[in-house]
């Protein structure tokens, strides 16, 4: 296949054949397109798109790029729920667990960071000797074991969407409706489960700025995900201001722990708990939401959660006397400074955007293929909108690897946040509920 041909196709904005994308894919899987043409052709769908068709077929080849998991009859219903991604967004950590507590099965294939948003892989990793890489058989066996896993694509797993995400993440082709939908609906099919809830998010630290943007993509993939056999809805959430109080992989590791033993902030478990209920309702296991989400908060109260992440890390590797050891410490960066409040008042407004940026130049995140993650730096003890403030008060501290690094991110920080005299208006952070078009 002539792949010139391709690009030149699209980049004039004409429709691609479903076999010419099948190919096209399975050789980007098979490492056999050079990345020069392949980030040409990523950037001619970011700006010409794909319609209705190419989009299905782009999802159903990078699903079928690799295997498709199978799992053993079981009453357990299979379960997933994948974010657009965002700053600050360890909800996956936890709610893996949580799920299988509650009774399902969850092989949650996921992804690292893109962009500025955190990657749960990325975040896993900073846990000592887990894996996330893992054979089929082992994907499965755990599942049926443990009830949970989150692992990565690889090469016999989505392999399309590991080629194509590594080189999104460093071409500005992420935030792309059609690019998004066959990325996440593929590994999310691939995983053989039955229903599905996205978490599209929206704001300043998210791939789509605008509620209307997001809500555009949450339905194609609704719809999408609806038409491939799985039970599927989504959440608008805002992600105007990070999720939590901490960003940077190792920090969010330990805030998603916190939040297992019912010391986590109030919006990273309110959303959580939203995405289990709603997983319960979409399951036919519990009516109405209220009454899913009581007992989604009673099973995080009860520790089981706990228990059960604990679970789910020892049975990928990780050296738990390691990891409760790291938990221990205060910090593990080289250095810590502390960003204080020029006055007294109230937090108005702290922009995801620029915490994003901050943390993945201090090395949470990656500007090019080859940048490699530092699992330890990032900021934690944020204050959030709507905290009142006095002068030299804590705003957040910066975990770095050098001086240099803390000073910059300090200062850089300094512009995220902005004050009012009275208290702000806190605007929700789950917006909307997005259900299939036929319903
Ligand atoms: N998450 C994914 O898995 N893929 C994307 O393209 C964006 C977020």
């Amino acid at each position: 296949m002539n792949f010139l041909t391709l690009i030149e196709a699209k980049r004039d904005g004409q429709a691609l054949s479903t076999e010419q994308i099948e190919s096209l894919i399975a050789a980007s899987a098979a490492g056999k397109i050079p990345d020069y043409q392949l980030a040409a052709l990523l950037m001619a769908i970011f700006f010409r798109g794909l319609n209705r068709a190419e989009t299905l077929a782009f999802t159903l080849a990078m699903r079928y790029s690799g295997e498709v998991l199978k799992f053993p009859d079981d009453e357990r219903p299979l379960v997933d729920k994948h974010s657009t991604g965002g700053v600050g967004d360890k909800v996956s950590l936890l709610l893996a667990p949580l799920l299988a507590c509650l009774g399902f099965r969850v092989p949650m294939i996921s992804g690292r960071g893109l962009g500025i948003t955190g990657g749960t892989l990325d975040k896993l990793e900073s846990i000592p000797l887990l894996a996330t890489t893992l054979p089929l058989e082992g994907i499965i066996a755990q599942v049926q074991k443990v009830g949970c896993v989150i692992c990565g694509q690889s090469d016999h797993i989505v392999p399309a969407d590991k080629a194509l995400y590594a080189l999104r993440d460093v071409t500005g082709t992420v935030p792309s409706i059609p690019l998004m939908t066959a990325s996440i609906l593929s590994k999310k099919l691939a995983e053989g489960i039955g229903a599905l809830l996205l978490d599209v998010k929206f704001g300043s630290g998210a791939f789509m700025k605008t509620q209307e943007q997001a809500q555009e993509l949450a339905q194609v993939m609704v719809d999408l995900g609806q038409e491939c056999g799985v039970q599927t809805g989504a959440l608008l959430t805002d992600m105007n201001t990070p999720l939590g109080l901490a960003a940077g992989n190792w920090l969010e590791v330990k805030e998603a722990a916190a939040c297992l033993e019912g010391k986590g902030p109030k919006d990273l478990e309110e959303l959580v708990l939203a995405c289990a209920a709603h997983l319960l309702v979409q399951t036919g296991k519990a009516a109405p939401l209220e009454k899913a989400r009581a007992q989604a908060a009673q099973c995080l109260a009860s520790g089981k959660a706990r228990q059960k992440w604990e679970e789910m890390l020892a049975a990928q590797g990780a050296d738990l006397t390691d990891y409760h050891h790291k938990r221990a410490l205060d910090h593990t960066a080289n250095v810590v400074q502390e960003l204080t409040a020029p006055r007294d008042g109230f937090v108005a407004r702290c922009d995801a955007k620029l915490v994003g940026e901050v943390i993945r130049d201090l090395g949470a995140g990656r500007l090019t293929k080859e940048s490699i993650i530092n699992p330890d730096v990032g900021i934690d003890r944020l204050t959030k909108p709507g905290m009142a403030v006095r002068k030299g008060a804590i705003l957040c501290r910066v975990h770095a690897a050098d001086e240099a690094g803390a000073k910059q991110a300090c200062s850089r920080l300094q512009t995220a946040f902005a004050f009012s005299d009275g208290p702000p208006g806190i605007p929700s952070l789950i917006r909307q509920v997005i259900t299939p078009a036929s319903t």
